[in-house]
């Protein structure tokens, strides 16, 4: 007699295209290349993806936490992703049999613990801090967004700089949006892309504390950079970041989030904050910092260490606020990289400088170290974590494992 014909049967990772705001994260942080995109969609290539999980942790919508079991031979082809406005739902004829199951290469069952491989192949930390509050994710969303007023829109950086970054107020009015220091929101700018879809969202850090940019009121500022060039140096206006820009008092956006889940400042009062940003990266340290000064009556002694680059003081947001803040409230530590006749100088040369200071922060447990801005940053800023811990006898290696475990050291470069 015949037994059952053995089924092949995939557990195909899939990204949903409603929720997925196009942001890069799980591209760059896949270790074998298996996700791709187009001007449309982010998609996973069925025959490359072995089911790590490690790009699960820091997606910050959970779009790439979709799994449909397919026969291996009618896997989603990359065409067929890239056309899909909704994911299809499972076809219940091949998860059904249990027999199928166990013949698949059902990538659940075999895979690795994903927070233990994620924690191995992710550079900062996939968990908040211990003490962070509880965040709100996904409240809006594509299907279901709401409308923000814009309350106040002005340029941060001087005039006579290239660089254009503003400063924006949106206000929900009535509308709950509920936002922690460190997570952002995405903002669906209006017109269509060159395939006549929808322009897809951009997310943007908040600037603002819990309690809004005017304290109690049910707000939040954005810090953001008008793109007029693409990274390779081209002419080329950005979508959303001019379409921001641009905007007057009065004007309505739509937005969806928040998003983001683990980096969260940490709640308790003797915790420090060691931050390290170039550019809009500010804008969640500006965040931070804000709700700790507001705090500050409120008991909390933790250190703020602030090291903050760009390529001129012109170009640096919020240069004025930051240098009226107290010395004895924060250690603010500037780097230009672009000031005519001075050597180029980066944040790391900057927290090389200050070793002497950033190692007993680091060998602290009740340190957070948070890094935002370019993504070329994260390299040199590693690196010089590295030799400040293992020129003071810290271990590196095991030192970093930890801070990524303990919800301590957060990346968040684009
Ligand atoms: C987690 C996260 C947080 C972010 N927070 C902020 C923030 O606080 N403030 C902020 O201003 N932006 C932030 N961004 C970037 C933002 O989401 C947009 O990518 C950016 O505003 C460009 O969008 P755009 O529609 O103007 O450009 P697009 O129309 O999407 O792109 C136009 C062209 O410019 C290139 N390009 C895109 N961004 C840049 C850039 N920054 N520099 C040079 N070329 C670029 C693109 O590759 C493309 O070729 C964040 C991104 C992420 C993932
Ligand atoms: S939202 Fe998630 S799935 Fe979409 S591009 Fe970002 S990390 Fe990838
Ligand atoms: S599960 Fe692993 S292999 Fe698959 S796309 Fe995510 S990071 Fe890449």
């Amino acid at each position: 007699m015949n037994g059952p014909v053995p089924v092949d049967i995939l557990r195909q990772h899939l990204i949903d295209p409603e929720i997925c705001i196009r942001c890069n994260t799980c591209e760059e942080t896949c270790p074998i290349d298996a996700i791709t995109h187009d001007g449309t969609n982010y998609v996973v290539k069925a025959e490359v993806c072995n089911g790590c999980m490690a790009c699960v942790p820091p997606c910050p919508t959970g779009a790439i936490d979709n799994w449909r079991n397919v026969f291996k031979a009618n896997a989603y082809s990359l065409d067929e992703q890239f056309s899909w406005d909704e994911l299809p739902t499972q076809n219940p004829t091949v998860s059904a049999p249990a027999a199928a199951e166990s013949a698949s290469q059902d990538a659940v069952s075999e895979m690795p613990d994903a927070a233990v491989v994620a924690s191995d192949l992710v550079r900062g930390s996939t968990v908040p801090p211990w003490s962070a509050a509880r965040p709100y994710v996904n409240l809006y969303t594509h299907k279901a967004p709401t409308t923000a007023t814009v309350v106040g829109n002005y340029r941060l950086t001087d005039e006579a700089t290239e660089s254009d970054i503003h400063h924006l107020v949106l206000d929900f009015g009535a509308m709950p949006f509920p936002v922690l220091e460190g997570q952002s929101i995405g903002i669906l700018p209006p017109g269509e892309s060159a395939e006549g879809r929808a322009h897809h969202a951009r997310q943007y850090s908040i600037a603002s504390p819990r309690d809004g940019e005017r304290p109690g009121y049910n707000n939040v500022s954005l810090t953001v950079k008008r793109v007029t060039h693409d990274h390779g140096g081209k002419a080329t206006l950005g979508v959303c970041s001019n379409y921001l820009c641009d905007l007057k008092k009065g004007d309505v956006v739509t937005v969806i989030g928040p998003f983001g889940d683990t980096f969260l400042m940490p709640n308790h009062p003797n915790s420090h904050l060691l931050m390290i940003c170039t550019g809009t990266g500010s804008a969640p340290m500006r965040a931070m910092t804000e709700y700790r000064r507001r705090r500050r009556l409120k008991g909390a002694t933790g250190k703020l260490m602030l090291f903050f680059g760009a390529r001129t003081q012109a170009e640096l947001p919020y240069f004025g606020p930051l240098m009226n803040l107290p010395k004895d409230f924060i250690d603010t530590n500037l780097a230009f990289s672009r000031t005519p006749g001075k050597p180029k100088r980066y944040v790391q040369d900057a927290m090389r400088e200050r070793a002497a200071d950033v190692a007993p922060l680091l060998a602290d447990g009740n340190t957070h170290v948070y890094v935002c801005g370019l993504k070329g940053m994260e390299d040199g800023v590693l690196q010089a974590l590295a030799e400040i811990a293992e020129a003071h006898g810290l271990g590196w290696d095991a030192l970093w494992a930890r801070l990524k475990r303990e919800g301590r050291l957060h990346l968040e470069t684009y």
